[in-house]
């Protein structure tokens, strides 16, 4: 095959990944991951080794399977036991699913072509059918390797527990041709990195909630050279675009080591998911990866603005607005939000403790959380250079909505990030209305 780019993946197929940290072995629980400058030729191996004696439905979507559908179907032609179907109007909703789900009668399993959608819908239709999946990817994601697929019910999404690929196979030439914006958004899916990690991190200090750093060490080993790399990401040179799909797929992969999402969603995926509960009719139609990647830049600038004063912040106790909150997101929402904040609400005597605590160790308490932060300048200049979207402006979304996000983003989740620490330090109105 050509030019391998896999990088420290092989090593967490074999299970033989050594961390510096606590020296021990890790694993995925993806039997194997290739990302090559190309894989034309090598799709029925690479489907065989992982689905021996399979009769498998090979998954494309109108403009995947030009991209890489068509070629599969070609190149698996009396090698392996293939069938091939193109799903014209494909849904990752629930009844895509229980479409997929019929489809599969006869089958042993699926093979993806591209897309989150399809991936997602055929993660979960193989999952709850008990069958297998591979996919070939078409786009630098995270979604690919993770064992969490995303399925909306009646508009709404959510995030189910399903279950992992046997085989993801990224094919850099076909990436490099697929829309610009796409890549763009996968580049600020993962730059959020850094805020979620300041974020998780500040959260384990304060509240001593649980904190893990596999998938972070993993992360720094390409982390700048991607960044640096920015402007040719956006260009699609192969070598450049192998280090965002690494990046991708290890954050994809961040939750198999640690049971739990927030090594790569905290605040700035709070204030995404605002955007797609409330915006509603003013929805711009702004993908994921571009909502984070914008809100990935306030998080930064509020990090940035509030971490690296050598005063400690002064906590008070956490006010929920309940008028704002049932004039903006509606009665229905506040029960639901005074739960999630019932973990990270500081009454008067945690807020003493604390200040207290920041008086004296202010600087033991923040010097290690600044390690983990990337200057905001940095973030937002490789943004631009990648062709990312950058302001609520660039997104075409109401800018006093994505004030709203910012502010109340912090209500609908129980994550413990930056905007409650501005919040209860009576900070984060300047921080949004300057
Ligand atoms: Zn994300």
């Amino acid at each position: 095959m050509m030019k391998n780019y896999n990088g420290v993946i092989n090593q967490l197929t074999d299970g033989t990944w050594v961390s510096t940290q606590d020296h021990k072995e890790y694993g995925i629980p993806i039997k194997r991951i290739e990302i090559r400058e190309s894989l034309e030729g090598h799709e029925s191996n690479l489907i065989e080794a992982l689905h021996p004696n399979q009769k498998l439905l090979i998954v494309s979507d109108p403009f995947t399977y030009k991209a890489m559908g068509s070629r599969i179907f070609k190149n698996t032609q009396g090698k392996i036991n293939v069938d091939e179907y193109i799903w014209e109007k494909p849904s990752s909703s629930i009844d895509g699913v229980e479409y997929l789900r019929k489809k599969l009668q006869g089958y042993d399993g699926m093979i993806a072509v591209g897309s989150g959608t399809v991936s997602d819908s055929i993660k979960y239709a193989t999952f709850l059918e008990k069958k297998e999946y591979s996919v070939f990817a078409t786009t630098p994601m995270n979604a690919y390797t993770t064992g969490t697929a995303s399925i909306s019910f009646e508009g709404v999404k959510r995030s189910l527990v399903a279950h992992y690929a046997k085989g993801v196979f990224f094919d850099l030439e076909v990436l490099s041709k697929c829309p610009k914006r796409l890549t763009a958004a996968a580049f600020a899916d993962v730059i959020c990195r850094t805020t979620a990690q300041v974020d998780w991190l500040m959260s384990h200090k304060l509240l001593d909630t649980n904190y893990q750093t596999i998938p972070y060490e993993l992360l720094s080993l390409y982390e700048n050279k991607m960044i640096e790399s920015a402007s040719q990401i956006a260009n699609g040179e192969i070598d450049a675009l192998a280090l965002l799909t690494l990046i991708s797929a290890i954050m994809g992969l961040g939750t198999s080591f640690t049971q739990t999402t927030h090594v790569g969603s905290m605040g700035e995926h709070g204030v995404s998911h605002y955007i797609d509960m409330f915006a509603g009719k003013n929805h711009p139609g702004t993908s994921h990866g571009e909502q984070v990647g914008i809100a990935t830049l306030s998080m930064s600038k509020f990090q940035n603005t509030i971490l690296k004063k050598n005063q400690p912040p002064i906590i008070q106790p956490t006010v929920i607005p309940d008028e704002e909150i049932i004039d903006k997101l509606g009665l229905s929402m506040l029960d639901t939000i005074k739960k999630s904040m019932q973990p990270k609400m500081f009454d008067q005597k945690k807020a003493d403790i604390t200040n207290e605590y920041f008086s004296k160790n202010w600087l033991e308490f923040v010097e290690p959380i600044r390690e983990k932060m990337l200057d905001y300048e940095i973030i937002w200049s490789s943004m631009g250079e990648c062709g990312a979207l950058r302001t609520p402006e660039d997104a075409k979304l109401d800018s006093n909505f994505y004030k709203d996000a910012l502010k109340y983003g912090r209500f609908i989740r129980d994550r413990y990030t930056i905007l409650d620490l501005a919040g209860d330090s009576n900070q984060l109105d300047e921080l949004i209305y300057v």
